[in-house]
């Protein structure tokens, strides 16, 4: 079937039922106007562990373009990711928040970092440049919703330059929303390892990824408030680093398989290489479209998706990593290995929207609202509850005491292209967040 249609049937529009609003809907938020500038500031940081603590260093504050966020949502009230980068102001009221998940927060549940070998990570974080003097805050949360301050910075003002210059990339524009960038949805995708014979390749690759989202239902609904660029260049080298292969490729963002161990495991290893790209054009959400045949892929929360451009599953992974990286989707999935200890420990609730540990009795699922009427929870496994949305145990690779919300769905298996009514009203509400005008 060809890829547009497949992507079609994939992103499905948030069932029939209305979505009810998102959880932290109708949460106040600060003027933004009061307090920022709408141009955007980048916080380069290093981070690592010591002695069983998270350490923080600032590399470096750097002016990029225009703020692409939302002017309407500049605190985010989701609870969402592993961390939060918070902006106060001298008396302490919240004026900016950003939840997200990071690849060193997983990197933390590894074996390596159990054991106590020492890594260092490399990340960025957006913020409006702001009015006046303030407090940055980087907060880490745990699976067993404990929180952690991890870094305090008074904030006056510093830069340390523009963003470095990125010789050799052009900025496509596939599909233009609002001209403001604050009122869409700015997706960015780079297209990563295609050497200097394969740009017609490139250029057709983004095409057809960029006109199947916009085919698909839930991004169709606001296609006009949707921006799609791209960043194009070649490389030096086709391919992502297959360190199994001992094949280094040709990434300009330290793509590779085989990370934390596991062999389909593709993410960016320069994460500050990817930084630098990004800054060429506005970005509510970064993707990376590897120019690779081989099946991998990596998705995490506001930090990026990761995606093969050329195998039998690329849709699938596609979509995916995106609800990953977008929605703050978690894995339904049980059955796959990961390299990953006790995801998510027991006794305590996730905090992605489609997986619960239903701590509370039947009734305490999140997407309770959701239930198709007279299904049972537990939901049985049978086939007259197979399109049904229900809460059906097994999820977030564990088979007993985690559940999700139907019994097949793209966050589950490679076997539907549909996202299940919970995941699709968990995309809305973020698409919500990026384009929504209320005034709260
Ligand atoms: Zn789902």
């Amino acid at each position: 079937m060809y890829l547009a249609t497949l992507l079609l049937l994939a992103l499905q529009a948030p069932a029939a039922a209305p979505c009810p609003s998102a959880p932290w809907a109708s949460q106040p938020q600060p003027r933004f106007e009061d307090h920022f500038q709408p141009v955007s500031v980048r916080l380069d940081l290093s981070r690592w562990v010591e002695g069983g603590a998270e350490k923080v260093k600032v590399d470096g504050f750097f002016q990029e373009g225009p703020w692409a966020g939302n002017p309407h949502r500049p605190v985010d009230h989701s609870r969402y990711g592993e961390h939060e980068l918070r902006v106060r102001d001298q008396q302490g009221q919240l004026l900016y928040s950003r939840a997200f998940s990071s690849l060193f927060a997983e990197w933390r549940t590894t074996e390596e970092a159990l054991a106590g070998k020492p890594r260092l990570f490399q990340e960025s974080l957006r913020f409006p440049r702001p009015k006046q003097p303030v407090t940055l805050e980087l907060v880490t949360r745990d699976r067993k919703g404990g929180e952690t301050l991890v870094w305090s910075y008074s904030y006056l003002g510093r830069l340390d330059g523009l963003t470095p210059k990125a010789p050799g990339v052009a900025v496509l524009d596939l599909h233009r929303g609002d001209a403001d960038p604050t009122q869409n949805l700015d997706i960015l995708l780079v297209a990563d390892g295609y050497d200097a014979s394969q740009q017609a390749k490139l250029r057709a690759d983004l095409r057809r990824f960029a006109d199947a989202l916009l085919a698909a239902p839930a991004f169709a609904a606001h296609r006009d408030q949707v921006s799609i660029r791209a960043l194009a260049y070649a490389t030096d080298g086709s391919g992502p680093a297959e360190p199994r292969k001992k094949l280094k490729g040709g990434s300009r963002v330290g793509a590779t398989f085989n990370t934390f161990g596991s062999e389909r495991y593709l993410t960016v290893g320069d994460d500050r290489a990817l930084q630098h790209l990004a800054a060429l054009a506005p970005q509510d959400t970064l993707v990376v479209l590897v120019n690779t045949a081989r099946y991998g892929g990596a998705g995490i929360f506001r930090s990026w998706a990761v995606f093969p451009s050329d195998n039998d599953f690329d849709d699938y992974v596609f979509i995916h990593e995106f609800g990953h990286s977008f929605g703050g989707l978690g894995d339904e999935y049980y059955s796959s290995s990961v390299a990953y200890n006790e995801f998510y420990p027991k006794g305590f609730e996730p905090w992605e929207p489609n997986i619960t540990a239903l701590l509370d009795g039947p009734d305490s699922a999140k997407w309770d609202a959701l239930l198709d009427e007279g299904v049972p929870v537990p939901t049985p496994e049978r086939p007259e509850f197979s399109s049904s949305t229900g809460v059906f145990e097994g999820a977030g690779y564990s088979a007993r005491g985690l559940y999700r919300p139907a019994l097949d769905c793209i966050m589950f298996s490679k076997k539907v292209q549909g996202f299940c009514k919970v995941c699709g009203c968990a995309l809305e509400w973020m698409i919500m967040e990026e384009v929504s005008q209320d005034v709260r």
